[in-house]
């Protein structure tokens, strides 16, 4: 496949491995622990070089611009992986605010007992990373559109300092997904995604990713087989499947992501709306100099006459749910879940509310989500 094909050309062939024995058109499932190490190169599931893993590796480094990769059974797989195989006692990472929160956790618990420290910068536009960096930084680590406000950073101008710097730069692509960021071209070293999310599509395979060089993939291999979060061949199949469809369902989700978050806009039961795609939203004029679409993840919160626990328990089928990215349209209150360990103080300063909800737009009608989001809104106001 050569490398200007277009996305869904891509999405469909990329990484495909075909086997002379079957002609079939998908990668075989290769169900074996077991391999003849004389004739060919050494396999082993935990040497994430399983021709299932390599399907999906490649197929995700083809749409991301990148050289290689290698897949996981979580994102948080991943994370840790590649946080383990760059830093070591005394280094420094650079990392934004707002980040996912199990990244938190692991950077909080895990990286901290190994002593690497941190230096934290405020997720906006126009931060100036410079300013967090010393002579013991190692890493800066970035992910943008961000939970739950899907605020952006700037990710060329965090690249161009990394780069004077000569500094590992590293971005969490879980809420663009391809389709609507590439981060490699805009100057990132290492691009990680939780599969788990639009990459699956279906909320039914977990699986995570990283792409980037040749040399840096090579340098995460040995840490991800001491870890072992291996994907196993049955799932890096349906994950395969899966992508093929990515493009697709971004186009639709992303669309009606953007319609949606224009109607709440001008809904009465609404006080506010996050979404990149919006002009008003802080981050909109450096997300559309970096991204193709602006994502599927509208946040908003409701006004204080519609209490946003019993909205959700009144949906229909919007699923109340902690994950996203699934072709169904979940909700989620992150004082419930992403942010419940976050004070009741801190959420205020980050201007979280108990009101406000995360809604990861499915590829349903545009119709038939508005209906369902206001007769769980009508059913409160009487
Ligand atoms: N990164 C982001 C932005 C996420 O939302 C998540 C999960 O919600 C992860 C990473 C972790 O991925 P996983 O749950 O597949 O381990």
């Amino acid at each position: 496949m050569k490398n200007n094909s277009g996305f869904n050309s891509k999405c469909v062939h990329a990484g495909t491995a075909m086997q002379k024995e079957t002609n079939a058109a998908n990668t075989p499932i290769v169900a074996s622990t077991a391999f003849r190490y004389l004739d060919t190169q050494m396999q082993y599931p935990r040497m994430f070089n399983l021709v299932n893993q390599m399907a999906v590796a490649n197929k995700i480094a083809a749409i991301e611009y990148a050289e290689t990769g290698l897949i996981f059974s979580s994102g948080m797989g991943v994370i840790s992986a590649v946080l383990m195989t760059f830093l070591k006692p005394g280094d420094e990472l650079v990392i934004q605010s707002n980040i996912y929160g199990g990244t938190y956790m692991f950077i909080h618990g895990e990286l901290n007992k190994i002593g690497v420290t941190l230096k934290v910068f405020p997720t906006e536009i126009d931060v100036n990373i410079e300013d967090y960096i010393t002579p013991k930084t190692k890493m800066v680590y970035i992910e943008t559109p961000a939970n739950p406000l899907l605020d952006i950073v700037d990710i060329e101008k965090i690249t161009s300092v990394c780069k004077a710097h000569n500094l590992l730069s590293v971005i969490d692509n879980t809420f663009a997904s391809p389709y609507c960021q590439n981060p490699i071209n805009l100057g990132v070293d290492l691009v990680m995604h939780s599969g788990t999310k639009y990459l699956a599509g279906h909320s039914d395979v977990m699986f995570g990713a990283v792409v980037g060089t040749h040399e840096l993939i090579e340098k995460i291999r040995p840490t991800a087989m001491a870890y072992g979060s291996v994907l196993d061949a049955k799932a890096a199949s349906d994950a395969e499947k899966s992508i093929k469809t990515l493009g697709l369902r971004m186009k639709k989700h992303t669309e009606n992501a953007q319609e949606i978050a224009e109607i709440l806009s001008k809904h009465p039961k609404v006080n506010k709306v996050f979404y990149p795609g919006l002009p008003n939203h802080k981050g909109h004029d450096v997300a559309k100099k970096q991204m193709r679409a602006y994502g599927a993840i509208v946040s908003f919160e409701l006004h204080d006459s519609v209490n946003a626990v019993d909205f959700q328990k009144n949906l229909e089928f919007i699923m109340p749910s902690v994950s996203l990215g699934g072709v169904e349209s979940l909700i989620t209150s992150p004082f419930l879940t992403s942010h419940k360990f976050v004070s009741p103080e801190d959420r205020q300063k980050m201007g979280i509310s108990n009101q406000m909800l995360r809604l990861s737009v499915g590829i349903e009608e545009v119709e038939d989500i508005m209906f369902d989001i206001n007769q769980a809104i009508e059913k409160l106001s009487k």
